[in-house]
């Protein structure tokens, strides 16, 4: 009150004379602020990392030859041309990577971590010994994983989780043994979709997965509901329906699996025996409903393949990102614990989780071998698909199928590549992709400003051989070397 009273006293009643004096009293007071905290030599620097000398590695630009990447904050603050001046900063600590690639922190599309109780507490960090910094889970009991995910100490990948399966009134994962154990749940009708996603959004989803035995109304209905929620959809092609009719719905699609039922030149009779025989199944396991129908009408789909009639479904999938687990389509004939780096992979993994594995090669050793045709036509279809500008997305399944966490994630851009795709078309598949099904493309993927310092340091070049991923040098999550 004081001061108003002399201030009016001082200027009179001019508005324009006060609003001058006013405007410099507050310009004299920023200057000296600003003098003041310059000459204060103890203004904390902020802790920085400089990864200097480096390859990078993009995604999208692809080689871009010595770099400096200034890391702050968690964050990618700057990349230029290596020896390009910096602020002095002695809270900097400097890596030398002179000779090596720097690239995104990759990602696994397709994980569950509750499959095997052995493993669960273990994927986390083989994730991050492999360089993968993000995972999706795509199936498992949602308050698990939403527990799993806050109690599992840091360092820890970023996890984003879908909740169980939601799948029809006959359950294909219930629960009735170990190779099954109870990820999905059903939604019996389309009135029961908007209450189940909101659940498990509350519950702490990302997104929702839905599978093979569901209906199509409530298929639409679940669809609808997770839309409202700005929740993004995963989906198996549910055998009711066909891969263009469900895929342009959802965000991903997974495994390949009953696209070759839309491609066969005999679709709708393939799909109206399909209707009939679920809509006719009214006791029995979900397990056995869904390999009947897969025994008796997958090797005949891919043997009445039509390339026009392919073309026509993969042109609707063109905003779907799918997920071809080549890794998996493939396990019986590309046995993976024959590769020359299984041993020491397979190692690292928990004494309970190596016994059941050496039941199971045991087992895969013994059958007599099984028809190579779909674990070629999944491979065959990553050409088409590259063709039709169907985006592609790099997950594994793991541990599902002899998956090492992290390992086998390397395994499957092998076979991106063996597709047909370029190694820097794998590394988009594991980097962009997947940070588009979540949005989240400005904030993870690339190696730009502003973007996450979720990053992984190679030894050798990947654009010119894949298989080097697997040379990892060092792993950083969030600003901190993590390995
Ligand atoms: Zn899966």
């Amino acid at each position: 009150m004081y001061s108003r009273i002399q201030e009016q006293d001082l200027l009179g009643q001019d508005p324009e004379i006060r609003r001058l004096w006013q405007r410099s009293i507050r310009g004299l007071l920023i200057v000296f602020g600003a003098v003041a905290l310059w000459a204060c030599d103890s203004a904390p620097q902020p802790d920085q990392v400089l990864i200097s000398n480096v390859h990078i590695v993009d995604p999208v630009e692809g080689l871009v030859p010595d770099q400096q990447v200034l890391i702050e904050a968690g964050q990618i603050i700057s990349v230029e041309n290596s020896g390009t001046e910096l602020p002095a900063n002695p809270n900097r600590k400097v890596r030398d990577a002179a000779g090596q690639f720097l690239t995104p922190g990759l990602w696994d599309m397709h994980v569950h971590f509750v499959f095997d109780p052995a493993l669960t507490n273990e994927m986390a960090d083989l994730f991050l010994d492999y360089g993968i910094t993000s995972v999706r889970d795509t199936g498992g009991d949602i308050d698990a994983l939403a527990a799993l995910r806050a109690q599992l100490p840091t360092p820890k990948p970023n996890i984003y989780i879908s909740g169980p399966l939601l799948d029809g009134q006959f359950v294909v994962y219930d629960g009735t043994d170990a190779s099954r154990p109870e990820l999905g749940t059903p939604v019996l009708r389309p009135e029961d979709a908007d209450a189940t996603v909101a659940a498990l959004q509350q519950a702490g989803a990302d997104f929702i997965k839905i599978y093979e035995l569901i209906r199509p109304d409530t298929y639409a209905a679940l669809v609808a509901a997770a839309n409202a929620r700005n929740m993004p959809i995963a989906s198996h092609v549910p055998l009711m329906m066909t891969a263009d009719t469900a895929g342009p719905l959802a965000g991903s699609m997974e495994h390949l699996r009953n696209i070759e039922l839309a491609c066969a030149r005999n679709w709708t009779e393939l799909l109206e025996e399909r209707q009939r025989r679920i809509t006719n199944f009214t006791e029995g396991l979900g397990h056995s409903l869904r390999a009947g129908l897969h025994n008796d009408q997958r090797l005949p789909a891919i043997a009445a393949y039509d390339e026009q009639r392919c073309n026509t479904v993969l042109d609707t999938l063109t905003n779907t990102i799918q997920v071809p687990t080549l890794r998996l389509n493939t396990v019986r004939h590309l046995k993976p614990f024959l590769r020359e780096d299984w041993p020491e992979a397979f190692a690292t993994l928990p004494e309970a989780t190596k016994e059941s594995w050496t039941n199971l090669i045991n087992l895969f050793e013994n059958m007599p071998a099984s028809d190579p045709a779909f674990s070629e036509w999944s491979v065959f279809l990553i050409e088409r698909l590259l063709a039709r500008g169907v985006p592609i997305g790099a997950g594994t399944d793991t541990p599902i199928g002899l998956g090492i966490p992290g390992y086998s994630l390397h395994t499957e851009l092998e076979m991106l590549v063996s597709g047909g795709m370029t190694p820097q078309q794998a590394l988009f598949a594991a980097t962009v992709t997947p940070a588009r099904f979540h949005d989240l493309q400005d904030d993870v993927g690339q190696i730009k400003p502003g973007m996450r310092a979720d990053l992984l340091l190679l030894q050798n070049n990947p654009l010119t051989d894949i298989r080097r991923t697997r040379g990892i040098e060092a792993v950083m999550l969030a600003g901190q070397w993590v390995r």
